[in-house]
């Protein structure tokens, strides 16, 4: 018995006593509208279709939206051969820009971008991903940090507009990723197990300067429906992002991955799902894991109360627990289903 506990050795265990719905799964079948096969998606990729479709079918995904497609015109291509081509009706992946190719295209990097957006879509893509490096890494053929609401790169987003597909856009990470490593910031312990997540200020841009640039850039291009990834990028800030919702009816999100940081704030985020019940599109990011569906599906349909978002001893996202928002019945079929269907082209009858 010491009088000092280290931080990583405090394992609290609530002893509250309250009732507990027993929620284990979505109570319908659902659209993972934002998910992967490669290594963000549990490594799917290196099994068979076969594998990979039996296991979904003991989940209630019905539908499963691959973003890995831009990774590379032979992975896109990959995927469109063994999974879309096995199971048409409940697959789709999304193609992407190849921001390396800036440097020696010049001038005409975003038309070709466009273009070569247009002939991954001829080929099979539905969509498209633009991955967090844009804002933070990437840079233009200059050398310089390309901002998000870079006029230059308007043809790309015309070009999906035109198409009548979707942008699926994750820009930044959470907030504390941006302050520096004290004791203070509420992600110390997955920041100190990832120290390549931190992004301070400078070299990088601050938080702010990029969610300013992502509003600019769904203002700006009202034809083109965004889906802002990760409640838009900033579920801390639920305000921010409900601002942004009413000035651009061309913008939806999903909530993937933020189960933790909505479901500690459940008024706000209760108050968020009923006001935009429409468009808001239910995801992961986390492979086909029963469990997180389990957890999602408890956040989603519950009112449980303090419970675990996540399995792990040391909860990833922040030593924090959460609380159902306990939506009703049709705001449910809308978030599972629903807008996703509707978005898509996906048949009702999948759903079903
Ligand atoms: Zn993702």
């Amino acid at each position: 018995m010491t009088d000092r506990l280290a931080l990583d050795d405090f394992r609290p265990r609530p002893k509250l006593v309250v009732p507990q719905a027993g929620i284990t799964a979505p109570f319908r079948k659902v659209i993972d509208a934002h998910n992967h096969l490669g290594s963000f998606g549990g490594g799917w990729d290196k099994r068979t279709p076969v594998a990979f479709f039996d296991h979904l079918a003991t989940t209630q995904v019905v539908h499963y939206i691959d973003l890995d497609g831009g990774w590379g015109e032979d992975i896109l291509d990959d995927r469109l051969r063994r999974f879309k081509e096995y199971a048409p009706d409940r697959y789709r992946v999304f193609g992407g820009v190849n921001w390396g190719l800036w440097a020696e295209e010049g001038h005409g990097f975003a038309e070709a971008s466009a273009r070569r957006f247009r002939a991954q879509v001829a080929r099979g893509a539905e969509g498209l991903k633009i991955w967090k490096p844009f804002g933070l890494h990437v840079t233009d053929d200059t050398g310089a940090l390309a901002r998000i609401d870079d006029p230059r790169l308007d043809p790309i987003w015309a070009s999906a507009g035109d198409l009548g597909l979707p942008v699926l856009i994750h820009i930044a990470d959470p907030v504390a990723f941006f302050d520096p490593l004290t004791p203070e910031n509420e992600r110390w312990d997955e920041l100190h197990a990832h120290p390549d997540w931190q992004f301070p200020s400078p070299p990088f841009p601050s938080f702010s300067d990029l969610i300013e640039a992502f509003g600019n850039l769904v203002r700006r291009h009202r034809g083109t429906t965004f889906i802002g990834a990760h409640v838009a990028c900033y579920s801390e800030n639920l305000g921010w992002v409900s601002s942004l919702m009413d000035e651009c009816p061309n913008l939806l999100v999903d909530f993937s991955a933020r189960v933790a940081e909505l479901g500690r704030q459940p008024y706000s985020a209760r108050k968020f799902f009923l006001r935009y019940a429409d468009r808001i599109l239910f995801g992961t990011d986390a492979g086909p894991d029963k469990a997180t569906y389990g957890t999602y599906a408890r956040f989603l349909e519950s009112e449980d109360e303090y419970f675990p978002y996540s399995g792990a001893p040391i909860p990833g996202q922040g030593r924090w627990n959460i609380y159902g928002l306990n939506l009703p019945r049709d705001v449910l079929d809308k978030i599972y289903f629903d807008n996703a269907a509707r978005l898509f082209g996906i048949p009702a009858a999948l759903g079903a």
